[in-house]
């Protein structure tokens, strides 16, 4: 394999080093202590074990944790009340609220009654146009794992053409708002693809690619021919494709990891590779979130 991998895992673990750091000097210092709340309705598997993972970081980190269950019966109008009192209370700097929520909700009504200055998951729309003008505090945690992953592993991508492959709005489009702005570790010339492009010309553009990244749901989609030599390759993907013997799910990334590997200078394994981040980045939130409720970064 000629492609050096970028191992997820590892740069998480600098990452909540760094944080650490910083939330210790924040205590000593201004007597700040990040706050989290992770609300959780009914007891879906894949969600428990999802914030089960948030609640144990933020442990580690030293934040003010609360981990908030729900019954999943509980009324819209209840959910909205105790998003109220976390938005009041100043020992919360950080609300997430795990998805997917039961039918009987609406999920952007109840995104959209979090405070923008406490959405850690900066999905709310205050957020996502905060994030487009270029004066935000948070950026959602998967493309901004994916930006750190680029910038760390790979280098600052100002300049190099970076494409996009999808436009969902958890990961394709703020991707691309990230990886346009005037900032370091953006300033890219950044081109999206999705299902609107044409075939031929969507592997035109993936061919130009000097930072190829993927975001389609599709497995092992991008083939080696797709690539230029030399590319960076931030497969986004995870896409459960069968059992393995010991009855755990098979996954594969959107990118054929074997060929692709061969030409790419970079690219990142599915599973290990963006996964580990998208918690991290969420830490990364509420530290900030804790800052800006404390006046020590302004917008
Ligand atoms: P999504 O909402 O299904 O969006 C997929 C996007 O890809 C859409 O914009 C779609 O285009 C586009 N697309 C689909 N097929 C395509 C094709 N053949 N050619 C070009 N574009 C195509 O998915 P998502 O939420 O963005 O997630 C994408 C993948 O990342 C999934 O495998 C998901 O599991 C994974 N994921 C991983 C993490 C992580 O932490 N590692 C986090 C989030 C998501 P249209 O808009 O035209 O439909």
């Amino acid at each position: 394999m000629a492609a050096k991998l970028i191992k997820g895992a590892e740069v998480a673990a600098q990452i909540r080093a760094e944080l650490k750091q910083e939330v210790e000097e924040l205590k000593a210092k201004h007597n700040i202590v990040p706050g989290l709340v992770t609300i959780l309705v009914g007891q879906d598997p894949g969600s428990v074990s999802y914030v089960t993972a948030k609640q144990k970081t933020s442990h580690e980190l030293g934040f003010y944790s609360i981990q908030d269950n729900q019954e999943p019966d509980i009324t819209e109008a209840a959910l909205l009340a105790l998003l109220d009192k976390y938005n009041k209370d100043p020992k919360i700097h950080g609300i997430l609220v795990q998805l997917p929520l039961p039918k009987h909700i609406d999920s952007n009504k109840v995104l959209y009654g979090i405070n923008p200055d406490k959405d850690v998951d900066a999905f709310h729309p205050v957020n996502v146009g905060r994030i487009l003008i270029g004066n935000y505090a948070f950026l959602p945690c998967t493309p901004a794992g994916c930006q750190e992953l680029i910038y760390r592993a790979y280098g600052d991508p100002k300049g190099k053409e970076v494409v996009v492959v999808g436009r969902s709005n958890i990961v394709g489009k703020p991707m691309v708002a990230i990886m346009i702005q005037k900032r370091v570790g953006a300033n890219a010339t950044v081109t999206c693809v999705h299902t609107g492009t044409p075939k031929d010309k969507m592997i035109e553009h993936c061919r130009r690619a000097d930072i190829l990244i993927v975001a389609a749901g599709v497995p092992n989609y991008i083939q080696a021919d797709w690539v230029k030599e030399g590319v960076c390759v931030i497969d986004v993907g995870v896409n459960r494709i069968g059992m393995t013997e010991s009855g755990k799910a098979k996954l594969a990334g959107d990118v054929d990891f074997a060929a692709v590997s061969e030409k790419a200078s970079f690219i990142t394994p599915v599973p290990g590779g963006v996964g580990p981040m998208t918690i991290t980045m969420l830490m990364k939130n509420t530290v900030m979130a804790a800052k800006l409720a404390a006046g020590l970064v302004k917008l």
